[in-house]
C-alpha cells in the first residue's frame, strides 16, 4: 500500500510546487494481483476506488507510465455536463453528474465540483433547431436543459457580446444548470488516496509494455518496466494510447489519437460566472478559482502522440473568444498545453468486455471524458467485478463496430471538449 504525506501535499500547495511524483513514493509492484488497471488517470483510479469500496476487491494495482493524473485528467478544461442527445449517452453522462454531486463527500476530498451552469450558444438557424431538439430530448430523459433568448443569455453571462452586428450574432442558447466544472487534479488525487487507503497499489513510472495471454487465450498478466505482473483481470484505461496497449494483446481498436490543446489567461478578478461554449465560432471558456480564464482549443487536423499541438489552432481559438467576448481583447495568455485523446468513428466511448477473456477496456472518450470520470469509473468497476456490463455501459461495446449499432453523438458535442 502507498500513502502520500499530507504534510508534503500542504507544503507543495503552499509553495505552488506541482511535483506529484515527489508526493507519492515509488512503490514496487507485487508479483501478482487480482486486477491490474493500466493507466492512473481519473477513470483508472476511480475504477480502483469503486472496486475496493463497492465490490470488496482490493488486491488491485493501478499502473502508470508517468505520474498519476499526469495524462488528460490533469490537462483538461474540466467541463461537466450531460445534455447529450441520445438516450444511451444521456444516461451515461447523467449517471456521472449524479456521482459528481456527492464525490467530495464520498472521497472526503474536495474536488471543487461547481454547478455553475453550461451555456451553449446558437449563432444560426441550424444551431437553434439542433439545440432545441437537444432540450426536448434531454427533458424526456430527465436531464435539465432550457432555452435562453439573447438577452437572457447576456443576463446570465454579462461579458457576452449580443450585438446584432457581430459576425456570428448570438441567437440564443441552451443552458444546463446542473452542469459546471471541477478541479481536475483533485479528482485524480481524491480517488488515488481513497483507493490507496483501501489497499490498492498505485505504481508510477512503470510503462506497461505488453499484455500477455495464456495458451487458452485468456489474460495472464502484463509486462512492465518493473517486470512481469501476473493478473487474472486486466483493464486498459490508457487514453490516447489504448490502441498501442491493446494491440499487444492482439486486439485491434477502432481509435485514432489526436493532440488537443487548452490555454489559460493571466489571473483576473471574478468576472465569468458560468461556462460558455460555442460550436460555430469554436470556443469554450470558464474562469478558474485562481482567476485564470480557462480556454479550450480544438484537436489538431492530423493524428499524433505529441502532447503539444500546433500553434494555428491556438490563434483561431483566441480569435473566437475575442469575437464573442470583445471585453477580453487585451488580455494576455499565461500558458498553453496539450493532451492526447483517442477518438472512435462514432465519437462515443468504448467501455466493457473484449474478445479476450479477462481483458476489459475503457477508451474513446475523445475530447469529453473528464465529465464522465465518476460514471465511467463506476461502471468499469462493475464490469470488471462481475465480468458483464452494467446496464448503463452495456450499449458502449467494442462489438458495435462489427454489428453497426453505433451511437453517433458527433452533433451533440458543441465543440471539442
Ligand atoms: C486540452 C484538453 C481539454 C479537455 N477538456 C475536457 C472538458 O472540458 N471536459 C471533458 O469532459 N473532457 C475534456 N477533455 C478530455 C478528458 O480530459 C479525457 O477524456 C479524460 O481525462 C480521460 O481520462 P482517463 O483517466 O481515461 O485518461 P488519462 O487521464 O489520460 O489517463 C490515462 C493514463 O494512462 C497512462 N498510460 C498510457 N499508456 C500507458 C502504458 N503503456 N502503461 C502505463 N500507463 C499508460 C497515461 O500516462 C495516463 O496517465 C479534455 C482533454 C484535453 C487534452
Amino acid at each position: 500500500m502507498t500513502h502520500f504525506s499530507a504534510l508534503s501535499l500542504l507544503k507543495n500547495a503552499l509553495t505552488g510546487q506541482k511535483n506529484w511524483q515527489a508526493q507519492w513514493p515509488d512503490s514496487q509492484p507485487k508479483s501478482e494481483y487480482d486486477v491490474v488497471i493500466v493507466g492512473a488517470g481519473g477513470h483508472g483510479l476511480g475504477a480502483a476506488h469503486y472496486l475496493a469500496k463497492e465490490h470488496g476487491i482490493t488486491n488491485v494495482a493501478v499502473i502508470d507510465k508517468g505520474w498519476l493524473g499526469g495524462g488528460n485528467t490533469g490537462r483538461n478544461t474540466t467541463i461537466i455536463r450531460s445534455n447529450y442527445l441520445y438516450d444511451e449517452s444521456a444516461k451515461l453522462y447523467d449517471h456521472a453528474v449524479d456521482l459528481w454531486e456527492g464525490l467530495s463527500q464520498d472521497l472526503n476530498y474536495n474536488v471543487m465540483f461547481s454547478r455553475r451552469g453550461v451555456l451553449m450558444l446558437a449563432h444560426n438557424v441550424h444551431d437553434v433547431q439542433s439545440f432545441q431538439r437537444h432540450i426536448h430530448s434531454n427533458r424526456l430523459n430527465g436531464v435539465d436543459n432550457r432555452w435562453l433568448t439573447p438577452h437572457e443569455a447576456k443576463e446570465f453571462c454579462p461579458p457576452l457580446n449580443i450585438s446584432p452586428n457581430a459576425r456570428y450574432p448570438v441567437m440564443g442558447g441552451a443552458l444546463q444548470m446542473r452542469a459546471g466544472t471541477a478541479r481536475h487534479d483533485a479528482v485524480a488525487w481524491g480517488y488515488a488516496r481513497s483507493a490507496s487507503q483501501r489497499g490498492v497499489d498505485i505504481i508510477q513510472n512503470c510503462p506497461v509494455t505488453a499484455i500477455r495471454r495464456g495458451t487458452d487465450g485468456s489474460v495472464e498478466g502484463v509486462e512492465t518496466a518493473k517486470g512481469f505482473i501476473r493478473a487474472k483481470k486486466v483493464a486498459v484505461s490508457a487514453a490516447g494510447h489504448t490502441s498501442v496497449v491493446m494491440d499487444s494483446a492482439g486486439v485491434r481498436m477502432p481509435l485514432e489519437s489526436y493532440p488537443l490543446q487548452a490555454l489559460v489567461s493571466e489571473p483576473i478578478k471574478p468576472i465569468f460566472p458560468c461556462v460558455v461554449m460555442s460550436n460555430t465560432v469554436h470556443a469554450y471558456i470558464s474562469q478558474s478559482d485562481k482567476g485564470e480564464l480557462v480556454i479550450g482549443s480544438g484537436t489538431d487536423q492530423y493524428t499524433s502522440y505529441s502532447q503539444r499541438g500546433g500553434l494555428p489552432l491556438i490563434e483561431h481559438t483566441v480569435a473566437a473568444i475575442c469575437e464573442i467576448f470583445p471585453i477580453f481583447n487585451r488580455m494576455r495568455m499565461l500558458r498553453k498545453w496539450g493532451g492526447i485523446v483517442d477518438v472512435t468513428p462514432d465519437r462515443s466511448p468504448i467501455l466493457g468486455t473484449t474478445p479476450v477473456p479477462g481483458l476489459y477496456v475503457n477508451c474513446g472518450w475523445g475530447t469529453g471524458g473528464f465529465k464522465a470520470t465518476p460514471g465511467a469509473a463506476h461502471t468499469l468497476a462493475w464490469t470488471i467485478a462481475k465480468g458483464t456490463p452494467h446496464d448503463i455501459n452495456a450499449p458502449f461495446t467494442l462489438d458495435r463496430f462489427r454489428t453497426g449499432r453505433l451511437i453517433d453523438e458527433a452533433a451533440a458535442a458543441a465543440v471539442a471538449h
